[in-house]
């Protein structure tokens, strides 16, 4: 494997970081992780453009430009020979001492792009669907970290899988200061009621996920009314069906929330419909490149 590293592509066993690295020291970075659907880059500019604004609010000034970015992500997709793959592009603030002060890793900051194979959750989940769970950790305020922040501080999602495996499922629901529904660890969650689709806005703790735009996106052109607004859990649970979207994910059917049964208990048509779509789409579109 070959791991694209300040400008060079290297092995994997080359590509190194200092331990004075802030990424590494405090989580400051920030990342995108991306598809690759036979030899099609899906929403590329809007993956590096999110990567801008997250680099942006944190005042970390990415060395490249964003062409520069892309034509990196595919080199290191062909010197990969991959024609599938999932993209993690990180961005760190670099070298600097051991405090805080980030002038001090002026012009340190590393792109590092891993291009590999990962499927999140076993194949079987996604043909019977996930069963998840609430827990008590709740989704970092948007006054504090804002969640639209895609950053390499990842310990408020990690403490809220930690308590979905512990009480033995695979993904949790995190919820919002308020107490409504914000996202799962590491996606985005809709509902269906009434063959209307819903999902929280994302003003209150909930990343904009490409996936979820997506899906809305299509749902909207087949004629399925959208509705970005605040969910309880309550609502969840009298769902008709539930879905969770991300770049890693995809579109993963939810069949069973906190031990009550979403709808009859199995992924249903609008699930279905979405992610068969979903697939045609990312068949077709996205930046292309030659192997
Ligand atoms: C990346 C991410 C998502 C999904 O966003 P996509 O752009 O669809 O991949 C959802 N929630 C969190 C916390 C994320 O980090």
């Amino acid at each position: 494997m070959k791991v694209f590293m300040n400008g060079k592509i290297v092995k994997k066993e080359d590509a190194k970081i200092s331990v004075f690295d802030h990424g590494l020291l405090y989580g400051d970075g920030v990342f995108e992780g991306i598809r690759a659907y036979n030899c099609l880059v899906f929403k590329l500019k809007e993956h590096i453009d999110r990567l801008f604004e997250s680099a942006h609010t944190i005042m970390l000034s990415v060395p490249y430009s964003k062409k520069y970015i892309m034509d990196a992500t595919i080199r290191t997709l062909q010197a990969n020979r991959l024609r599938n793959a999932y993209i993690r592009l990180l961005v760190t603030r670099g070298e600097g001492d051991l405090g805080l002060d980030i002038r001090k890793c002026q012009g340190n900051a590393k792109l590092i792009i891993i291009t590999d194979k990962i499927a999140l959750y076993p194949r079987r989940l996604y043909e019977q669907g996930l069963k998840i769970i609430t827990v008590p950790t709740i989704r970092n305020l948007p006054e504090a970290l804002n969640p639209q922040i895609k950053s390499l501080n990842y310990l408020n999602n990690i403490l809220a899988k930690i308590e979905a495996i512990n009480a033995g499922y695979e993904e949790a629901i995190m919820l919002d200061s308020l107490g409504y529904v914000a996202e799962c660890t590491g996606d985005n969650i809709f509902i269906v009621k009434n063959k209307k689709l819903y999902t929280p806005p994302q003003c209150m703790g909930t990343l904009r996920g490409i996936t979820r735009d997506t899906i809305l996106e299509i749902a909207r052109q087949k004629d399925i009314s959208t509705n970005e607004h605040v969910i309880t859990r309550h609502e969840m649970y009298n769902s008709d069906e539930c879905f969770l979207t991300g770049t890693a994910a995809e579109i993963v059917p939810v069949v069973n929330i906190d031990g009550r049964k979403i709808g009859r208990g199995k992924p249903g048509p609008v699930t279905k419909m979405l992610l068969e779509e979903f697939r045609k789409v990312t068949k077709k579109d996205g930046v292309k490149y030659k192997l």
